[in-house]
């Protein structure tokens, strides 16, 4: 008896120590293995619905689109144009799900986004940056992996996986998500002829893709991959999930040339054409241009609202390098800064690194693996050299550009 009293035991479930692989001593107590699994598993259910309360949406709180667009500001040079769309939507995606709170009558449609820009523009950086902003789930999806179904590659419905992961596979949540859609040029049909070989990652995908950006339910395989005959499905229903898609459409300029020059003909054509900024062609984009890609038309008129982001001339380039928030040269400071050491650039190397941008055409994406190159001997070497200060220079970028090309033509 004496001994079964000092014995120790789980507070909870009393079983003893022999009982259990682990008890953990507590002030006043003892908690086993099973029981604090379970005390966690509760704590989290309550956590999990008190977030579904307190994140209810308040239309005096939500971020108006000037300060969505603000905030965009910080991360992403230029694209106003891109910004004001995208900063909207995202507004009104919002009021559509206050509204569907509160049973008005008047129902609200949503309004799907289509971004066109070249690659390097910032579509996906747009898109990241607002998903912080954000205060519903939000996923990014890569379109190239889609087939149609029963072919190599995924299900249209992975891309609601994603969205379902993210929102704990909380459905109700995940349902008021918003998804952005990478490389949607990639499905277009491929030519306007039928073919006899089969469009199994064009048109086929873009039927399905339809299926999700009109709204309906849809059994959303909850790990992703291909549909399994015994694996079991989690419907979700598409009708409030705000799309974004985004693509470089290569090449879309030539149609948009190509039908801008057949409208505008008669007396007025003169006119209409000297205003036409032929170096910026992606801005007159309209819907049939599209269709002129590729995409059915179905879709199109699932993405009611198209904007474009334009190429990144020396002065954007040169912006990027420096001004966002956590552009690549302030990521660099404060790699060398956790180094104690401060880490400057002369003026002349920025100039430098965009031209090298430029000549090589590389674009902003190209920015990095510049930049990337001339540090790398210098982060190789410097932390344990015990400097207080290191200023790149001119010279030494590029003396480092100059190696890394000889290297690299010496193994090609
Ligand atoms: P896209 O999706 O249009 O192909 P990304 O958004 O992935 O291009 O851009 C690639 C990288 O280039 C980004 O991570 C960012 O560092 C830089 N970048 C591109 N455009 C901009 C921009 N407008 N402002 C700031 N950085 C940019």
């Amino acid at each position: 008896m004496a001994e079964s009293r000092t014995k120790k035991r789980c507070s909870f479930c009393g079983r003893t120590e022999k009982e259990v692989s682990l008890l953990i001593t507590g002030v006043d107590g003892y908690i086993c293995d099973i029981c604090s699994v379970q005390a966690y598993e509760i704590a989290q259910e309550a956590m999990n619905a008190n977030k579904g309360k307190s994140d209810k949406l308040k239309l005096n709180e939500l971020p108006k689109p000037v300060e969505i667009k603000k905030f965009l500001d910080q991360y992403v040079i230029g694209q106003d144009d891109a910004k004001r769309f995208l900063a909207v939507s995202v507004y009104n995606h919002y009021k559509r799900l206050l509204q569907k709170e509160s049973g008005d009558d008047v129902e609200i449609e949503k309004s799907n986004i289509i971004m066109v820009g070249s690659t390097g523009t910032g579509k996906t950086l747009l898109a990241r940056t607002i998903a912080k902003l954000l205060d519903v789930p939000f996923t990014i999806v890569d379109a190239t992996v889609l087939t149609e179904a029963g072919y190599v590659g995924e299900d249209i419905e992975s891309i609601l996986t994603r969205l379902l992961q993210v929102a704990d596979y909380n459905v109700p949540e995940a349902e008021r998500g918003i998804v952005f859609i990478d490389e949607i040029d990639k499905i277009a049909r491929k030519s306007d002829n039928p073919s006899i070989t089969r469009d199994v990652s064009g048109e086929g995908v873009q039927q399905g893709l339809l299926k999700l950006l009109e709204g309906s339910v849809v059994n959303v395989p909850p790990q992703g991959g291909r549909k399994h005959p015994d694996q079991k499905m989690i419907p979700v229903n598409t009708k409030n999930i705000l799309f974004i898609c985004g693509g470089a459409f290569d090449g879309i300029e030539k149609k948009i040339a190509q039908r801008l020059n057949t409208h505008v003909v008669g007396y007025t054509a003169s006119r209409e054409t000297a205003t036409i900024d032929k170096n910026n062609m992606m801005q007159y984009i309209a819907p049939q241009d599209l269709k002129a890609y590729g995409l059915i038309p179905e879709i199109i008129g699932r993405l009611p609202v198209l904007t474009y982001l334009t190429p990144l001339d020396r002065t954007a380039l040169r912006a990027i390098l420096t001004e966002p928030k956590n552009s690549i040269i302030k990521q660099y400071v404060k790699l060398f800064e956790m180094d104690g050491v401060e880490l400057t650039f002369d003026e002349k190397v920025l100039e430098y690194i965009v031209d090298k941008a430029v000549e090589y055409k590389l674009g902003a994406r190209g920015l990095r693996s510049i930049v990337e190159t001339i540090m790398m001997d210098v982060m190789f070497e410097l932390p344990s050299e015990h400097k207080k200060e290191y200023e790149v220079t001119l010279e030494y970028a590029e003396r480092q550009l100059e190696k890394a090309n000889m290297a690299r033509l010496q193994s090609a």
